[in-house]
């Protein structure tokens, strides 16, 4: 088996889960944040840099990456891991959360999905066999079942259809995967905010027996007390002896209620994405770097961290930076936020090997607010 969880402790505060998770190209130890790097790089950041602030794993995209520069292309480069210079675990989404944003560009039928490429209007059409076989070649330690993930809100009758659909894709893919011994497959519990229907796609895949499971459908525009009371019935359907996974979640707030439910892995373009905007995930809560508040602050960022850009630099000048539209500011806020959050998540697992992580959850929320 390509991966395997090994549980060290649960939290005797909050019943979280300490562990680690052995995959082909080494061990991540959980629960963990994951930087996501859509198109085979995370965005303005060296592997280097990624291996500075202790980034274990990283996520990538099935379907950017089949468009561009196409999944045979990566293959012939040796893989994804060689290809971008990345040699610590990958793991690719299946494409079907991309695919089924794209609205009116595609056509879900049984067989699988028919939709427009989002770069030059080109046809393609992605299937259970068809996304095992782009993540095949991509070489990725951890794939993604291809699964439809629906909206919120959406009715129940048409989330317990898509949800059967989900299982029966999910089986297509397991028998289309056959390099077990180097990747592994995780299945997607889809479900929608309905319990029922969580737990009948929970018991549909777990007969799958996947080496690891995802919640998928969530943080899709939901409010976060909804999201947190579908994990509260949702995370205790998904073995014990096996990783758990968030998808599409990275807010500070919001990863620590997920560990306390039991979640062991998180991905989000949250942090990346507001960093590139000029926005900063502090100790202190959320910092607008162009605010003219921060015009002559000579202190750093965030005077609780220790990343280069809050060791280097003050507010000010990355103020000044981002007001010159500088290429530098993108990456020193970048820098930042992931450090912030990658910290954040080694804190909490400290806090889980001390049994307080409720504790650590009061605290920081006392300094941060519940802002982003
Ligand atoms: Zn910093």
């Amino acid at each position: 088996m390509a991966i395997r969880y090994e549980l060290i402790k649960t939290c005797k505060q909050s019943g979280a889960r300490l562990g680690k998770i052995h995959t082909p190209h080494g061990v991540i130890e959980t629960p963990i944040f994951m930087p996501v790097g859509t198109q085979a790089t995370v965005k303005a950041m060296t592997p280097e840099e990624l291996l500075n602030m202790e980034a274990q794993i990283i996520l990538s995209n099935t379907y950017h990456l089949y468009l561009r520069p196409g999944h045979q292309l990566i293959k012939k480069a040796g893989g994804l891991h060689k290809f971008m210079n990345w040699h610590k675990p990958i793991l690719t989404d299946s494409g079907g959360f991309q695919v089924f944003s794209l609205g009116d560009l595609r056509k879900i039928t049984e067989e699988g999905v028919e939709f427009r490429s989002h770069l030059d209007g080109s046809k393609h059409f992605i299937s259970p066999e068809k996304a095992v076989e782009i993540q095949t070649a991509l070489g990725s330690d951890i794939m993604m079942a291809f699964d439809e993930c629906p909206p919120y809100p959406a009715d129940k009758e048409y989330v317990k259809k898509s949800l059967e659909r989900t299982t029966r894709w999910a089986k297509r893919c397991k028998e289309a995967h056959t390099n077990t011994e180097n990747q592994g497959l995780f299945g997607i519990i889809q479900g929608g905010m309905f319990e029922d229907l969580r737990r009948q796609s929970a018991e549909e895949l777990l007969e799958l027996d996947f080496p690891g499971y995802a919640v998928g459908g969530l943080s899709v525009g939901e409010p976060k007390p909804i999201m947190y009371e579908v994990l509260d019935y949702t995370a205790p359907l998904m073995p014990k002896d096996k990783p758990r996974y968030l998808m599409g979640v990275g807010s500070p707030d919001a990863l620590i209620e997920g560990v306390i439910r039991g979640i062991d892995m998180f991905d989000c373009v949250l942090p990346t994405r507001i960093g590139r905007n000029g926005t900063a995930m502090t100790s202190r809560g959320k910092v607008v770097i162009k605010n003219a508040s921060h015009t002559e602050a000579f202190e750093p960022l965030d005077p609780e961290c220790d990343c280069y850009t809050c060791k280097t630099y003050s507010k000010a000048y990355l103020r000044h930076l981002f007001k010159a539209n500088e290429i530098l500011g993108l990456r020193l806020m970048t820098t930042h936020n992931l450090h912030f959050l990658i910290k954040m998540m080694e804190e909490v697992r400290q806090a889980i090997r001390e049994d307080r992580l409720l504790d650590y959850r009061k605290s920081f929320f006392e300094k941060y607010g519940y802002d982003l």
